[in-house]
């Protein structure tokens, strides 16, 4: 059995006004090409850089959250590489000063444990331009991308499978979200992972292979999970493995040779000579730590604590910040019913059965309204404000209706924004509390189910459950199912 280990590298564009150095438009969305250009971004002779300090607020943002050691010295540095997307033929990195040091992150994994990854570095770069390529076999290259911030974060080496490399990308884009640093968005490009792959039957590290530009965390998990079957593969045979960069082709869903180590660039890193080194006080490091807010793994914590919901359901709510804002609020008003006495049960019950109703109906609601599509905290008060809402889980927790009456009031509430008692009252839904009525509505169910009745006397359970439901759809879901359960038990009992 062959031990992987697995380094990252991954970037993501810092989410700003402007680009690294210039006062050019960040715009990920600008579709004209070559818009937001400058001299400085298109590296006319003599301009001079000036760097973008919301930028460096980001990355030491970003080290906190990930708690890296802040340097209080670092400097930029000249990466030389040539390339068509590359204006300057140099990019402007870090080398030997990264501004974050020595951090890590805790991903949860499929089989509950955790597993803390150590970051090595995080380093402020700028981005480069894009090349498009026509049919025609000519290439088109769009500069409103040169000089956009970028951050590239370098784990160590404790990464051992393609799951944990994937957790890892995959809460890290969380986090990125979380403090508003960077969109992250893989499809579009924000996000670009890298991953350092060996495999070894000793302590020993065996070659180590790059894979470069995966752009989903599907891609990072199957090229990863190809990898380490082609290495072990070769050394089963008793070949080795070439140290090289490899690329994902997706159509083949193969791992392919990009260049040897042979054709590796020497970036022949210098200080860059036209920026100034760059010193953080503790004071700006405070200042900025007093910004972050909670974080994916507190609110883990919290929701557990605060309303006792199981770890699907919390992943629910850390993986949608705006739903989970919803139900928050529609929670505060929980309170504010049960403070007024107007709801009596249990509190941690509301709060379960909420969370069931937002994450079960309402989500689906929500999935079959395209106008939905991008929905925000707006929009969903818009349809159903968290009174409302926490209203109705009070209905549903007070026995006051059914859940299939709970379940046709809150698509009724989500389309004509009402109240539930008003739609209650409207659509005569109100529940069946009378004795006399539901003794009626239950013999004439018996009557017309007389085998059923005769396998509950020769001791058949099921049929039980199955008379309610046919009592609770003949009420149309009205009757109060505590009433039922009590009248069909007598009944029964006297047949
Ligand atoms: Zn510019």
């Amino acid at each position: 059995m062959y031990k992987t280990t697995i380094g990252l590298e991954i970037h993501f564009e810092s989410k700003t006004k402007s680009k690294m150095f210039c006062s050019c438009a960040n715009n990920p969305d600008e579709k004209i090409p070559n818009k937001n250009v400058c001299p400085i971004c298109m590296a006319h002779p003599g301009t001079l850089p000036v760097i973008n300090e919301e930028a460096i607020n980001n990355i030491i943002l970003t080290g906190l959250a990930l708690h890296c050691k802040i340097q209080n010295h670092s400097k930029f540095d000249r990466k030389s590489y040539f390339y068509p997307d590359l204006p300057k033929g140099y990019q402007i990195s870090q080398f030997d000063l990264p501004i974050c040091k020595n951090g890590y992150l805790d991903i949860h994994l499929d089989d509950g444990s955790t597993k803390r990854i150590r970051i090595n570095r995080i380093h402020m770069e700028e981005d480069t331009g894009r090349l498009n390529h026509a049919p025609d076999g000519s290439s088109l290259v769009d500069f409103n991308r040169a000089g956009v911030p970028l951050m590239e974060l370098v784990t160590e080496p404790d990464i051992n499978s393609a799951e944990e490399a994937k957790k890892f990308a995959q809460e890290l884009q969380l986090i990125l979200r979380y403090i508003n640093v960077s969109d992250a968005d893989m499809e579009k490009g924000q996000m670009r992972c890298e991953v350092n792959i060996s495999i070894s039957k000793t302590e020993q590290l065996g070659t180590k292979v790059e894979i470069k530009n995966l752009n989903s965390f599907k891609v990072v998990e199957k090229s990863i999970e190809f990898e380490i079957k082609r290495q072990a593969e070769l050394l089963d045979e008793g070949k080795k493995v070439i140290q090289e960069t490899r690329g994902w082709h997706d159509a083949k869903q193969i791992t392919m040779e990009q260049r040897g180590k042979e054709d590796a660039f020497e970036y022949r890193y210098f200080p860059e000579p036209d920026l100034p080194p760059l010193n953080i006080s503790n004071e700006m490091i405070n200042e900025i730590e007093g910004r972050l807010p909670e974080l994916p793994e507190g609110k883990r914590i919290r929701f557990a604590e605060e309303y006792g919901l199981d770890s699907k359901s919390i992943e629910f709510y850390v993986k949608d910040e705006i739903i989970s804002h919803y139900f928050e609020k529609i929670v505060s008003e929980l309170k504010c019913w049960k403070e007024d006495r107007k709801c009596k049960s249990n509190f941690i019950d509301s709060v379960k059965i909420c969370s069931n109703y937002l994450s079960t109906d309402f989500q689906s609601i929500i999935k079959n309204d395209s106008a939905m599509k991008d929905y925000d905290s707006i929009k969903l008060e818009k349809k159903i404000t968290a009174e409302n809402f926490a209203e109705l889980v009070c209905m549903i927790t007070e026995g006051d209706i059914s859940s299939s009456i709970a379940k046709i009031l809150l698509l009724e509430m989500y389309n004509t924004q009402k109240d539930p008692s008003d739609i209650l009252e409207k659509k005569g839904l109100k529940q069946i509390n009378d004795g006399g009525e539901i003794d009626a509505i239950i013999s004439n169910v018996l009557s017309k189910n007389a085998k059923a009745v005769e396998d509950y006397k020769k001791g058949k359970q099921n049929s039980f459950t199955f008379l309610v439901g046919q009592i609770m759809a003949a009420s149309k879901g009205k009757a109060n199912p505590k009433t039922v359960g009590e009248i069909l038990k007598k009944k029964l009992d006297n047949i």
